[in-house]
């Protein structure tokens, strides 16, 4: 048997540090297995899906050096690979479920499942639907055919029983099927749902291990149902444990950056990134590192952090020595710190000064990230001397600001608080990061707020660009990303003043201390 693993992404907003890690482990565990590693788009929910968000994907995971055997722009026996583009096959699949009884038509309106819910809720029961439609009499549900009632497909359940989930690294795990809902196979309008063509694809695309995240193994129950009603094999299954921010909760972007784009405009190496994901959850065998001159030169940096010298290890050497039993459940916690002095070593230790600069002009040095700035400092400067001060902050990680630096004359420190929270939550709503969008989010911000623009803007440019006089506020956020602009907001606001503060006075009194 090849052992065949995918990563299996939805394609909605900026593509996520916790795609890399499942790609990571799916990769590596294919290659140690002599395998195939398929990368799936899951596209089928069309509102959120957006073509951007796809290249994205493609781009940062080619960018970590994870390459795929099968996918959507390399193509496939089993293509295609993106779901929106496979919706015959599911039709097929759930009109099969359909005939053997294993699914049903279920009329109800969104009010009825609304009051339903409220009324579980109420009753303090599991919420979940209650079957209403598979008690339909045969003149019922001709009648509600005939008149082309909307409808979708939901799954069977056994009314009993346990269903036992065989985890790799957990071991049986049970579930009552009685806290398994009837899981809406197809939408109304004819789309399916993640549950149906996961399994489908799972099982046309020969998938014969499933590595994914833990918060999906309460589906499990559910997949190995619809791959039992199919009357196929199911896939081994493996939840690793979730990412986690520093105080334990689950790794939000609200805490910590968790765009891959993020890490790569602060200048992070893709060979730091993969190194540090493959520590979450995971250790490389002692014996099994390589003993090159940087595992050498790694021995005292190493020991001077407190850190093992085996941590520092290379894709393929992580693929090479991979076992996935080795991966531990508590939640492995992403410490940017930590990332911070790995991607140091990684710079110290495997570059010549030639290899180095090259890595620099990948990075940001390169024609196509200057010809987006070109635009910019072009009407402002006399001499090429000045691009370097004006645009320090576009060659940036993070930017040093100080509370005085938001001390404005026309912008109280609480307005300027409530504003800097309002245009990050608003971010969350952007989906295009244009220069238009931005600007038209600032514009909708400072209105509501009775602030001026201009005045509205100043402490923006201040968090963004360090300083008043920059480049064009939304086109410099344009460029450096929403990821890297959160960032910078939220740095502002931990250092910006709560109250105004107070002017040392020549006369002020001097209070003894107690
Ligand atoms: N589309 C799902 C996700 O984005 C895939 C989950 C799975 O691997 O089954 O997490």
């Amino acid at each position: 048997m090849t052992v065949r693993t995918r990563v299996a992404p939805s394609p909605t907003g900026d593509p996520h540090v916790g795609t890399a890690y499942m790609a990571l482990f799916n990769y590596c565990f294919a290659k140690k297995m002599g395998g195939q590693f398929l990368l799936r788009i899951e596209d089928t929910d069309q509102a959120r899906s957006t073509d951007r968000s796809l290249q994205a994907i493609l781009d940062s995971l080619r960018w970590l050096g994870l390459n795929w055997d099968e996918g959507p722009d390399v193509g496939g026996p089993h293509a295609p690979y993106r779901q929106s583009e496979r919706g015959a096959i599911y039709a097929k699949h759930a009109a099969q479920l359909l005939e053997s009884g294993h699914a049903f038509l279920c009329y109800c309106t969104q009010e009825r499942l609304a009051e339903l819910r409220q009324s579980q809720q109420r009753a303090r029961v599991t919420p979940g639907y209650d079957g209403h439609c598979l008690h339909l009499t045969a003149a019922e549900r001709d009648q509600l055919m005939n008149a082309n009632t909307p409808h979708v497909i939901r799954m069977k359940i056994p009314e009993q029983g346990v269903c036992v989930v065989n985890d790799m690294l957990r071991g049986k795990v049970e579930f009552d099927y009685k806290t398994v809902d009837m899981q809406i196979l197809v939408k109304a309008d004819g789309m399916p749902t993640y549950h149906l063509a996961n399994v489908v694809d799972d099982h046309l695309m020969e998938i014969t291990h499933v590595i994914r995240g833990e918060e999906w193994i309460s589906s499990a129950p559910k997949h190995l149902l619809l791959y039992e009603y199919f009357g196929w094999t199911p896939p081994v299954l493996c939840h690793l444990p979730l990412l986690r921010n520093p105080d334990k909760s689950k790794l939000s972007k609200r805490k910590n950056p968790t765009s891959i784009l993020y890490y790569q405009r602060m200048g992070f190496l893709p060979e730091a990134l993969l190194n540090y994901l493959g520590l979450m959850a995971w250790s490389m065998p002692q014996a099994a590192h390589g003993d090159g001159e940087a595992a050498v030169a790694g021995v005292a940096s190493g020991v001077a952090s407190g850190v093992s010298v085996d941590e520092k290890f290379s894709l393929a050497e992580m693929a090479a020595s991979f076992d996935l039993t080795r991966v531990s459940l508590g939640g492995p916690v992403f410490d940017i710190k930590k990332l911070t002095w790995l991607n140091g070593r990684w710079l110290r230790e495997n570059f010549d000064d030639a290899g180095f600069a090259a890595r620099v002009q990948q990075w940001a040095l390169n024609k196509d990230y200057l010809m987006k700035i070109v635009p910019l400092v072009k009407e402002r400067i006399s001499t090429l001397g000045e691009l370097g001060p004006l645009t320090a902050f576009l060659f940036s990680g993070e930017i040093s600001v100080k509370p005085e630096d938001f001390v404005d004359k026309k912008v109280s420190p609480a307005a300027m608080r409530a504003a800097f929270t309002q245009v990050m939550e608003g971010f969350e709503l952007l989906d295009d990061w244009s220069k238009d969008a931005i600007g038209a989010l600032f514009k909708q911000t400072a209105d509501a707020a009775g602030i001026k623009l201009r005045d509205f803007l100043r402490p923006f440019y201040v968090a963004i660009a360090g300083s008043a006089q920059s480049t064009p506020l939304f086109d410099s956020m344009e460029i450096l990303g929403k990821d890297l602009c959160r960032a910078r907001l939220r740095k502002a606001l931990e250092v910006m003043p709560v109250a105004p503060p107070v002017v040392a006075d020549v006369a002020a009194p001097t209070v003894p201390r107690a």
